[in-house]
C-alpha cells in the first residue's frame, strides 16, 4: 500500500489523481490533502478519501471546513504552516505536488525535506528553484518523478537507456488555441478565446501558458533540471494534435516517442507505480484515425515568451524565478481583463531587462527575486493593493 499527500487536490491534476486512487483502492491511500479555497469539492474529498490531515490557504477556509467535517476525525489547517504540516507526515511515502504556480514551491521542499518521493506536476518548483530543488532532493535520496505530459514522456523513453547515449531531448507543444491566429489579431484576442484549448482539459493559468507558449518554455526550464541536460539540448517543436507526448534522440540518429490519448491519468498513475504500468481506462489511441501526425517549427515572433525561457536559463541564477514570477502576475491580469494578450510578453521581458541576476544559494534568494518581479510586474501594469504575496492558485 503507498501513502500519498496530494497538493492541489480540487484542481485538475489534483482531481485526475484521486481518480487514478480511487480506481485502485487496494494499492494506495489518502493520508493529506492540500487545496486552495474550494472546500466544497475539498469537503467531498475528505469524505471519500478519509485524510488524517488537511490544509487549505486561509484561517477562514479552514474554520469553514471544521465547521462541515465536525462528524469526521481529520486535523484541518491553513497556510503555510499547514501545508507544511501535511508534507511532513510521516505515514506517507510520496507526496503528490499539483498545486499551480510559485505556491507548489514550500511544500514540495518541506516534503523532500521529510524524504517523500515527490510525483511533480507543479513545474514552477523546478523553474523556479532547479538546481537548489535537485539537489536537496539528491541529498535526501529523494526521486522526483515527472507529473507533466512531456516530461512523464521522457522519463519512460529514459527508461532502460544510457545516459551517454542521449543525443537530445525533443518536447512537443499543441501550440494552443491561438496557434493560427495571425500576430496583428493577438491584442484582441478575450480570457474565453485564449482558455479554449483544442486538446487538453486543464486549469486557466496553464492554459494561457499553452496560448502564450509560456507553458513549453516553462517546460525547457523544468526538463533542464529534472533530467540534467544542457538547455541546448532541449529542444520544442509544434505538434498540434498532441498525441506524441514527446521524443527522445539517442546517439545514433533513433528517435524514441511515446503515444497515447492526452489523459492525465497516465502520467500520474505512472509516476506512482513505475516502472509498472496500471491497467488504466484509458480508450486506445486509434492512429488509423487520427490519420496524421504534423510537426511544425515553433514562430517565435508570434510566442516570444518561448525564448524568454531559453534568455532565462542562459542567464541562471535568479532569472528564472523572474521569468515565472513576471508571468504569473501578467497571466492573472489578463484573466482579470486588466492587460491586453499581447501585453504578457511585454511585461516579462520587461522585468527580465531590469532584474539584476544573483546566485541562488537559498530558498529566501528565490523568494526574494519573486517579491521583486512581482512587484515589478504590477507596477508595470499599474496594478496595486490586494493579493500580494506569492500564494494564489
Ligand atoms: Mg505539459
Amino acid at each position: 500500500m503507498t501513502s500519498i499527500v496530494l497538493f492541489g487536490s480540487t484542481g485538475s491534476v489534483g482531481v485526475n489523481t484521486l481518480r487514478v486512487v480511487e480506481a485502485f483502492p487496494g494499492r494506495f491511500q489518502v493520508a493529506g490533502l492540500t487545496a486552495w479555497k474550494n472546500h466544497r469539492v475539498l469537503e467531498k474529498q475528505i469524505r471519500k478519501f478519509k485524510p488524517r490531515v488537511v490544509a487549505v490557504a486561509d484561517e477562514q477556509v479552514a474554520g469553514q471546513l471544521r465547521r462541515r467535517c465536525r462528524d469526521l476525525s481529520v486535523t484541518i489547517g491553513s497556510g503555510v504552516e499547514g501545508m507544511v504540516q501535511v508534507a511532513s507526515m510521516p505515514e506517507a511515502q510520496v507526496a503528490v505536488s499539483a498545486i499551480v504556480g510559485a505556491a507548489g514551491l514550500i511544500p514540495t521542499l518541506a516534503a523532500i525535506h521529510s524524504g517523500k518521493q515527490i510525483a511533480l506536476a507543479n513545474k514552477e518548483t523546478l523553474v523556479m528553484a532547479g538546481e537548489l530543488v535537485m539537489r536537496e532532493a539528491r541529498a535526501r535520496g529523494v526521486s522526483i518523478i515527472p507529473v507533466d505530459s512531456e516530461h512523464s514522456a521522457i522519463f519512460q523513453l529514459l527508461h532502460g537507456q544510457r545516459r551517454q547515449d542521449l543525443r537530445r531531448l525533443v518536447l512537443t507543444a499543441s501550440g494552443g488555441p491561438l496557434l493560427r491566429l495571425p500576430l496583428g489579431r493577438q491584442a484582441r484576442v478575450t480570457p474565453e478565446q485564449a482558455l479554449r484549448h483544442p486538446n487538453w482539459k486543464m486549469g486557466p493559468k496553464i492554459t494561457i501558458d499553452s496560448a502564450t507558449l509560456m507553458n513549453k518554455g516553462l517546460e525547457v526550464i523544468e526538463a533542464r533540471w529534472l533530467f540534467d541536460v544542457e538547455p541546448a539540448r532541449v529542444d520544442v517543436v509544434i505538434h498540434p494534435q498532441s498525441l506524441v507526448h514527446s521524443l527522445v534522440e539517442y546517439q545514433d540518429g533513433s528517435m524514441l516517442a511515446q503515444l497515447g490519448m492526452p489523459d492525465m491519468r497516465g502520467p500520474i498513475a505512472y509516476a506512482l507505480s513505475h516502472p509498472e504500468r496500471l491497467a488504466l481506462p484509458i480508450p486506445s489511441l486509434d492512429l488509423a484515425r487520427a490519420k496524421s501526425l504534423t510537426f511544425e517549427e515553433p514562430n517565435r515572433k508570434q510566442f516570444p515568451c518561448l525564448g524568454y525561457a531559453y534568455d532565462a536559463l542562459r542567464a541562471g541564477g535568479t532569472m528564472p524565478a523572474v521569468l515565472n514570477a513576471a508571468n504569473e502576475e501578467a497571466v492573472w491580469a489578463f484573466l482579470d481583463r486588466r492587460i491586453p494578450f499581447t501585453s504578457i510578453p511585454r511585461v516579462i521581458r520587461a522585468a527580465m531587462k531590469a532584474h539584476d541576476v544573483k546566485p541562488v544559494y537559498e530558498l529566501s534568494d528565490v523568494m526574494a527575486a519573486d517579491r521583486w518581479a512581482r512587484d515589478r510586474a504590477r507596477r508595470a501594469m499599474k496594478i496595486t493593493g490586494q493579493d500580494k504575496g506569492v500564494a494564489r492558485t
